[in-house]
């Protein structure tokens, strides 16, 4: 048996939300506790595709269980695990394609079922990923792919020309597979923490490292910029406050800004700084009482 890890679809799919995602999954042991809201979806994409393939039989019954012998024999392939190490993916449906109306040699072409109503980017990411893995097995890349949402209404999702965009991400799992690294990639929380399974141990983690990401409105790209000024925790940040000279008033004055380095030292002082006094209209009546 290998020890490669393999890179399914969750794992691809976790990479592109974010790498330290793809990398506890791959190699951590503690797996983190999934989300309540994920859990429900998980549950809904399971009735969904359970029932989608109820009516699918009955409509083809010609329709087979997928088995790599017997691949390239059936039109339609149902509940799908395709392997090419290290790359593993799972779709609901293969459907051979018709080599007189798609003008290219005959292959299949890949669906999978949802849980939402709406097609998200996470499965068109994950229909592509399919796309990608097909492609390696029947040597020509899928063209198009397949989402069906929980309403029943088939998405024709347009792979081929995006699989140049998944390239670089497959090289870097491939890469973290065959020499497993032994530091995960920085912690830098995002958009996708609220709903992911590490998200205690992440919480934790940058806490006790005293993390700049821990900052609202903290970007990964302000954190690489402070990171090569040396500057890692937010203790370090609150120092690089300097409080702006008065300037006279002007007639258009600029917006203010948001001011991470005076966040930081709100925190590091448990005080509250008020960046620039609001400048108040003054009205002859200032106050205006309607006592009945
Ligand atoms: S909690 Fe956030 S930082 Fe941690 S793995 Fe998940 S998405 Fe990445």
């Amino acid at each position: 048996m290998s020890d490669i890890p393999t890179i399914t679809t969750e794992v691809f799919v976790a990479y592109s939300q974010c790498p330290r995602k793809a990398f506890l999954l791959l190699f951590a042991e503690n797996k983190g506790t999934p989300h309540d809201y994920s859990v429900i979806l998980g549950k809904r994409r399971q009735r969904n595709r359970d029932q989608y393939l109820e009516k699918f039989l009955q409509e083809y019954p010609e329709a087979r269980q997928y088995d790599p012998k017997s691949f390239k024999k059936h039109t339609f392939l149902i509940e799908v695990t395709l392997s090419s190490e290290p790359l593993e993916a799972s779709c609901s449906v293969l459907t051979k394609t018709d080599p007189e109306v798609t003008s290219r040699r005959i292959t299949y072409e890949p669906t999978i079922v949802t849980g939402t109503y709406s097609i998200a980017s996470d499965q068109k990411t994950e229909l592509l990923f399919i796309g990608s893995v097909l492609g390696k097995i029947q040597k020509q890349e899928p063209t198009v792919g397949r989402i069906v949402g929980i309403d029943g209404k088939t998405h024709r999702v347009q792979l081929e020309s995006n699989y140049k965009s998944i390239k670089q991400s497959l090289k870097i799992l491939k890469k973290w597979c065959s020499e497993t690294p032994t530091e995960p990639p920085t912690l830098i929380l995002n958009k996708h923490c609220s709903s992911c399974q590490f998200q205690e141990i992440c919480r934790k983690q940058a806490e006790k490292d005293n993390s700049l990401s821990l900052l609202a409105r903290m970007t990964p790209k302000e954190i690489k910029k402070y990171n090569k000024r040396g500057i890692f925790t937010i203790q370090q940040l609150s120092y690089l406050f300097k409080p702006r000279r008065k300037r006279k008033k002007r007639k258009n004055p600029e917006p203010v800004k948001h001011n991470l380095a005076l966040q930081a030292l709100a925190i590091r002082e448990k005080k509250i700084y008020i960046q620039e006094l609001p400048d108040l209209n003054r009205q002859p009546v200032d106050l205006f009482l309607d006592i009945e």
